[in-house]
């Protein structure tokens, strides 16, 4: 096994290629667990986007307190590995699956991990915020962020591919730029919230790094207080003075300023700023949870379960003995099956189908009609 800071020089020809083959050419957080060869405990962009959604689905099973059921209590998840089956039996009851959850959740990761292999979207600075493309990266985020909520109505896999890049990009901003070694412990304010400027922010001819000939570059860069991302590759090139992302993949760390300010991983032969990997993680964790969190506010929660299969139910089903002598029966029935409909409505357990069945002496049946999301009052 891999130590986690040995250098790539440690690692024969046969093992490089290998990961040449695992790792995407330009690098972010790497982008799940088959990567993790090359750096043994470092977070993945697969990692941080299954705990973000499922601490938001921990917090919407929290706030809308499941029917007929005991609600969910925090401490009883405190220092847990949050798991979705464990969610889901808390919520739905033992043995619920979570499975179709776990598959759209699978397609977000996906979306997430492709944007660093796609050739559409694997040499856009912007999609990365790579090359002090700040404030382009975030008017991209933002505007996937809103392409998710407007396809989340009409085409889920769709809204999940825009959800995964949005994410991405978000999560590459604490790993990519040099948040973290200004000493931020928060996520940027107006990272996902674009009507305040992004301010001090580096400008082109405002040099930021200094040369590092080693594959650890702790010091490297000059003391700045304004905001700034490393450049990868060629495109665009790098200006005098600037940083570069840095790590095997990189031609223009190899050009003074050499080294790089990236913080992808655990390990120096990718990231020149390994060191700071876990905080530039827990940043990246906490912005997505601000993302899902967005999303559920914007989608609202039935929306929201919808997007994410978080919803198990997709019809509820009511049977009425119709028979004259029945009415006062019937009364009973029509206040129950309100009340049913109500304590689901707009909550994770909302069916999208309710569907009417009455029938009456001697014995005939007949689905009376099907209706689309919640009924009226009446
Ligand atoms: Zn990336």
């Amino acid at each position: 096994m891999l130590p986690a800071d040995a250098p790539l020089s440690h690692l024969g020809p046969p093992a490089l290629l290998l990961l040449q083959l695992l790792l995407p050419p330009t690098t972010a957080f790497f982008p799940n667990i088959w990567s993790l060869l090359a750096a043994p405990g470092s977070i993945t962009h697969q990692d941080l986007t299954e705990e973000a959604a499922l601490n938001v689905t921990l917090q919407l099973f929290l706030e809308q307190p499941p029917p007929g059921r005991p609600p969910l209590r925090l401490e009883d998840f405190l220092g847990r590995t949050l798991l979705a089956d464990d969610l889901f039996a808390a919520y739905f009851g033992p043995g619920f699956p979570s499975r179709r959850f776990r598959a759209a959740l699978g397609e977000v990761s996906r979306a997430n991990a492709a944007q660093d292999f796609l050739p559409t979207s694997r040499n856009d600075p912007d999609l990365h915020f790579d090359a002090e493309r700040l404030g382009q990266g975030r008017t991209r985020l933002v505007g996937a962020l809103r392409e998710t909520v407007v396809a989340a109505a009409l085409d889920h896999t769709l809204a999940r591919q825009r959800l995964g890049a949005a994410l991405h990009a978000l999560q590459d901003f604490y790993s990519h730029s040099n948040w973290v070694e200004l000493g931020m412990q928060q996520p940027h304010p107006h990272l996902l919230w674009p009507r305040q400027e992004l301010r001090s922010l580096a400008q082109v001819d405002d040099p930021t790094c200094s040369d590092c000939e080693e594959l650890s570059c702790p010091g490297n860069l000059l003391g700045v207080t304004l905001l700034t991302s490393g450049y990868f590759g060629t495109h665009p090139s790098k200006p005098p003075g600037k940083c570069s992302h840095g790590g095997h993949f990189d031609q223009s760390s190899s050009q003074p300023p050499r080294g790089g300010i990236n913080k992808d991983s655990t390990s120096p032969g990718f990231s020149p700023h390994h060191m700071l990997h876990l905080q530039a993680a827990k940043l990246a964790l906490l912005a997505s949870i601000q993302a899902f969190s967005l999303l559920r506010n914007r989608l609202g929660d039935r929306g929201f379960s919808r997007l994410l299969d978080i919803t198990p139910a997709s019809s509820l089903s009511f049977v009425l003995d119709t028979t004259g002598s029945m009415g006062e029966e019937i009364n009973a029935a029509k206040i129950q099956a309100r009340h049913i409909v109500e304590q689901r409505r707009g909550s994770p357990m909302e069916p999208s189908h309710y569907v009417l069945v009455p029938f009456h002496d001697p014995g005939n049946c007949v689905l009376a009609g099907i209706v689309q999301g919640s009924p009226g009052q009446g």
